[in-house]
């Protein structure tokens, strides 16, 4: 099987290992515009922020909707960084797609079958979480529902299942991850930050995923995660992020120097 490389506006995912970072939701122009800066410093390729929120409850924050969408693509071009963005209702695809370069489907949507054939029928690759219910199987068939539209620019996101367990927000589902990578082509990559929901375990995530051999990793960052109006337990600040990408870097400069540990 031929690995696919998924270029986004130029970042080649599938390529090397590749870091998405940014916060949970577009709150701030100035906030969005710094975290973008200090991302790109500390290694990151593609920025990331919610403009249209998924919130369990109707009266938490809900996003920016459209602004968040400019503030986003304003930050992206700021720091040299493309960006993705959640698009969780047909109805907005065609605005999303006019300010992302990367359409994310998250995980409360992947089994919404008409969000993925109109996302099939787009231009711009696709960063397809797994649904927080979906097995292996079902994941891979949302896919292919956005491969079938005639879009091949499909990356996956293992951002963690619903489990017995309630310590963490989900539980990453890192087998999980690397047998999809073992059944299709497109990148694979882990999204520590939802699959725990808390931010002590994003670095040590971070550095089990990398050793796995996915693609790459989604985390959000924020400077105060203590204010921030989302997923507050989650965020990592850019210091944090900072050095757990320089981590992950030096863990797999070790493995690709010994042919015993060189990922598949
Ligand atoms: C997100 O990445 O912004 C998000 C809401 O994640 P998920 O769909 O995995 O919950
Ligand atoms: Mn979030």
């Amino acid at each position: 099987m031929t690995r696919k490389i998924v270029s986004v506006n130029g970042v080649r995912i599938g390529e090397g290992f590749v870091f998405i970072a940014g916060p949970c939701a577009v709150e701030d122009e100035a906030l969005t515009l710094e975290i973008a800066r200090e991302v790109r410093a500390a290694g990151a390729r593609i920025l990331r922020g919610g403009a249209f929120k998924p919130r369990t409850s109707p009266y938490s924050f809900q996003g920016l909707a459209e602004e968040g969408l400019r503030i986003l693509q304003m930050a992206g071009r700021a720091a040299g960084l493309p960006v993705v963005t959640e698009v969780m209702d047909t109805r907005h695809a065609a605005l999303v797609h006019e300010y992302a370069d990367m359409l994310q489907l998250g995980s409360r949507n992947m089994h919404n079958t008409p969000l993925l054939r109109e996302l099939g029928r787009m231009r711009k690759p696709v960063l397809l979480k797994r649904g927080m219910s979906a097995s292996l199987e079902e994941w891979l068939e949302a896919a292919e529902i956005v491969r079938a539209g005639g879009n091949e620019a499909i990356v996956l996101c293992e951002r963690g299942v619903r489990t017995f367990e309630t310590h963490t927000k989900n539980t990453l589902d890192l087998g999980g991850a690397v047998l999809a990578r073992e059944r299709v082509p497109y990148p694979v990559i882990v999204d520590p930050s939802h699959a725990t929901g808390r931010s002590e375990l994003v670095g040590p995530m971070s550095l089990a995923a990398a050793a796995a051999g996915v693609d790459g990793l989604m985390i959000e960052v924020h400077h105060r995660p203590d204010r921030a109006l989302s997923d507050k337990e989650q965020q990592i600040t850019p210091r944090m992020f900072a050095r757990i990408s320089a981590g992950v870097r030096e863990l797999l400069g070790g493995m690709a120097a010994d042919p015993a540990l060189a990922r598949p």
